[in-house]
């Protein structure tokens, strides 16, 4: 029997039903939007960004990404894990032009807990604020709690950021 699942047979070439152009297609408002890898987030989070009037955006999708902007001290890989995102994120905001970005973040992080974190909602973003406002002052900021409702749905709860 076939050992391989439909998914993994080579597809060979596949073509879209989408343009290619030589450059990179510019929106109303360019946005970045920062989110963690958790799947929960990547089936919901096309869903809020639509909602928000965002067609195209920029991503950074990788575990526990609050963590990296969180202005506090790191040791070890986790320094150099905060460094590279935190410089992926100021390359595509100056590079891309972004004027907002968005950053989505949940209480049930497995890459906060793997990394022994006890931090709560406003704080993770309070402090990701910090550094956001210190080290791109000129961008916009939108800050999101994913949690799920009352009706198990995921929802997402808007956060303030600071002036
Ligand atoms: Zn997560």
């Amino acid at each position: 029997m076939d050992h391989l699942s439909t998914h993994s047979r080579p597809l060979g070439i596949f073509t879209t039903e989408i343009p290619w152009t030589s450059h990179i297609p510019t929106g109303a408002k360019e946005t970045l939007v920062v989110y963690c890898s958790d799947k929960r987030g990547t089936i919901a989070i096309p869903e809020l960004v639509s909602k928000l009037g965002i067609a195209h955006f920029f991503a950074i999708a990788i575990p526990g990404p609050t963590l990296a902007f969180m202005h506090v001290e790191r040791k070890g890989y986790m320094r150099i894990y905060s460094y590279v995102v935190r410089e992926c994120a100021k390359f595509l905001i100056h590079k891309a032009h972004i004027e907002e970005v968005v950053l989505i973040h949940h209480d049930d992080c497995r890459w906060k807990q793997e990394h022994g974190m006890d931090t709560h909602e406003h704080n993770d973003i309070q402090l990701a604020d910090t550094w956001f406002k210190r080290f791109l002052p000129q961008i916009g900021r939108r800050y999101f709690l994913m949690h799920p409702d009352e009706q198990g749905m995921v929802a997402f709860k808007e956060l303030p950021s600071t002036p």
